[in-house]
């Protein structure tokens, strides 16, 4: 059953800031704008939406901003599909896609295509990291924000990035016992250090500030501890988390020490910041760059965030991290630009000039950010031999060390011979663990070990979902694999 593309004007793929900030502005200059997401609901990760079972009408601000942005776009006339997982990018500017909810193959081809998908959170190996109770810090803030639930009873928080901040105070608000938060940076220093850096940066971002100071008045009045410059070292426990050691990091990030302590805790949430998605990108032929500073590897994009393959945009955090406010300033250049482009209108042009200054603004920010909370080379350092790198495959430090001493120095290499990344989670939470061991066992910079390629399907769907592809798209498939 081969059965006709759907047509739109312009697909988005995602419902986040940036992806329903592109639907918003290219529907409302006249296309016709499909936007698809994995989500039941959109919203991405910043406007994420409680489950409408446990809480039918949420007051907290982002789920309203985004319910109202939702509703632009609905009112725009932009056509969701929810629960539909994009997992093939072809030729021609096609998508196939699997709606979960109908069982439903999908091939929807557009005149352009808008990616905004986010990023994958950044995680450490060390040795105990797979113990149940060990969780994302994302993990946790979905469990709160959708399903009202709190991941455990003593939590810790580990890693780097506001994001820690934000959720201890979440969780705190919503009565668990948050036993500590750890930053491995030290952001005073830096801040310190570039007074007038840091004003220009700041500058205009008052709300973002609000929310930083109010997640710390919070803490400070639960009497959670905030320790600077601080980090994991190991989790234990038997069937689960008991505890977890802990040390004070030099500016590498390596334990020093004698500053050991044991915090007990059955749940640890960590995040050492962002891995921008780019496995759609990569099945296009977009070319990427490597940009440490906004998560690794990101796609070349000219001014409207259109790549070197024509029609093809990419927005928000999947082309770099940097925030739900950037996303949405580039969701809003790219919505226009695409449209422009589809309709031949080139008034549009003068409203994408107009959100050069807040875009500048934005990107600003996200510098000053990066600068602030970046990790050392010693969390890499972290994992022993026997510590699991690839949980999906079972594969450990030990083996992939091995391996490359035996001989395989590429990405490719390591994972042909140790199946590492070849798992449910196709590689998004072992691949910077992997490229990272790469690096440091042949001496090679990250960017010449590169990553993981992606490969189709790049989600686990059944096998009905490749009913839709016609003998071309298949083709074209089987030749990128
Ligand atoms: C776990 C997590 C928690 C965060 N918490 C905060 C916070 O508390 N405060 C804060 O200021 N910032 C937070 N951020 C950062 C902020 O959410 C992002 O900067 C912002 O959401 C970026 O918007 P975006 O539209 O680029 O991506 P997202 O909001 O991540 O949206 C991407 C969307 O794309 C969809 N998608 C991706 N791939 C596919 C596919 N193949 N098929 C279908 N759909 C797909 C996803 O389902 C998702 O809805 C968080 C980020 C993450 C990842």
């Amino acid at each position: 059953m081969n059965p006709e593309p759907v047509h739109t004007d312009i697909a988005v793929v995602g419902a986040g800031p940036a992806g329903l900030s592109a639907a918003v502005a290219a529907a409302v200059a006249g296309a016709s704008v499909t936007v698809i997401d994995a989500y039941s609901q959109p919203g991405g990760q910043y406007f994420r939406q409680p489950n409408p079972a446990v809480d039918p009408d949420p007051q907290e601000p982002r789920p309203r901003a985004g319910r109202e942005l939702r509703h632009k776009a609905e009112a725009a006339g932009v056509r969701f599909l929810n629960r539909t997982v994009v997992w093939g990018a072809f030729e021609d500017l096609r998508l196939a896609a699997y709606r979960e909810d109908t069982a439903q193959a999908i091939e929807l081809q557009a005149d352009a295509i808008i990616l905004a998908p986010g990023t994958y959170e950044r995680v450490a190996a060390f040795p105990g990291w797979t113990l149940p109770g060990v969780i994302t810090t994302g993990a946790a803030q979905t469990l709160l924000k959708e399903q009202r639930l709190l991941p455990g009873q003593r939590i810790i928080l580990a890693g780097t990035g506001p994001l820690q901040l934000v959720t201890a105070a979440a969780l705190v608000k919503a009565g668990a016992q948050v036993v500590a938060v750890l930053e491995g940076a030290s952001p005073g220093e830096a801040i310190l250090r570039q007074p007038g850096q840091t004003l220009a940066a700041v500058w205009g971002q008052s709300t973002r500030l609000k929310e930083g100071w109010q997640s710390w008045r919070t803490l400070k009045k639960a009497g959670v501890p905030y320790h600077r410059g601080w980090g994991i070292i190991a989790a234990e426990g038997k069937d689960s988390l008991q505890a977890v050691r802990i040390a004070r990091l030099d500016r590498q990030w390596r334990p020093i020490p004698g500053t050991e302590r044991r915090l007990e805790a059955d749940t640890l949430c960590l995040n050492y910041g962002f891995t921008p998605a780019t496995e759609l990108a990569q099945l296009f032929g977009v070319q990427l760059h490597w940009r440490p500073a906004q998560g690794g590897f990101v796609p070349r994009r000219d001014e409207q965030m259109q790549t070197n393959v024509p029609g093809l945009f990419i927005v928000g955090d999947g082309a770099g991290v940097g925030g739900a406010e950037l996303a949405m300033v580039e969701g809003q250049i790219a919505g226009l630009a695409a449209a422009r482009q589809v309709l031949g209108d080139s008034t549009l042009t003068r409203r994408i000039e107009a959100l050069q200054p807040a875009l500048r603004r934005e990107q600003r920010f996200q510098q000053f950010y990066a600068r602030l909370f970046t990790p050392g080379p010693g969390l890499d350092e972290l994992a022993a031999g026997d510590t699991p790198i690839c949980r999906c495959e079972g594969v450990s430090k030990a083996t992939i060390v091995q391996t490359i001493h035996a001989g395989a120095d590429t990405m490719h290499a390591v994972k042909a011979v140790t199946r590492c990344g070849m798992g449910n989670c196709q590689g998004r939470v072992c691949g910077p663990l992997v490229a990272a061991i790469l690096a440091q066992e042949t001496g090679q910079s990250p960017e010449r070990v590169g990553q993981f390629r992606a490969r189709t399907p790049i989600f686990p769907v059944p096998l009905t979902a490749f009913t839709v592809l016609t003998t071309e798209g298949a083709e074209s498939a089987e030749s990128r694999n």
